[in-house]
């Protein structure tokens, strides 16, 4: 079955995680390159068509 996925990159620490196109953008989760307990700023950085 195909089916959307999307890589986010968070622009701060660079940590990546892929995730299909339904389910959203990933947890907030913790950035290690904040300062105190931030979450990850993820922003999308490639697209997959299956
Ligand atoms: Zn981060």
């Amino acid at each position: 079955m195909a089916a959307n996925r999307i890589e986010y990159m968070c622009s701060h620490c660079g940590k990546k995680e892929t995730r299909y196109a339904i389910q959203g953008r990933p947890n907030p989760g913790k950035c290690p390159r904040k300062e105190g307990n931030k979450p990850h700023t993820w922003v999308v950085n490639r697209k997959f068509e299956k």
